[in-house]
């Protein structure tokens, strides 16, 4: 489930969330584009402690899984 990644801007905690967990909609930040309710997509925070938890939960985005999967 929970897991860290390494991209190329740093460390960041990746949650999958599945298609029945996804009530509301988001923009995703890597293409601009909606995901709609119900669709399957990924939440990630940084995880390297920079600005602190609280705040890094704080501004944690939703990716479409494709999306955060081509991000660098
Ligand atoms: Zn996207």
């Amino acid at each position: 489930m929970r897991h860290i990644q390494d991209k190329r801007d740093g460390a960041w905690n990746v949650q999958p969330l599945s298609g029945v967990g996804a009530t509301k909609t988001y923009v995703c930040p890597g293409c601009g584009l909606e995901i709609g309710v119900g669709v399957a997509h990924t939440v990630t925070w940084r995880a390297d402690g920079i600005m602190g938890e609280v705040n890094d939960l704080a501004a944690r985005r939703h990716w479409h899984l494709h999306c955060w999967k081509l991000k660098s």
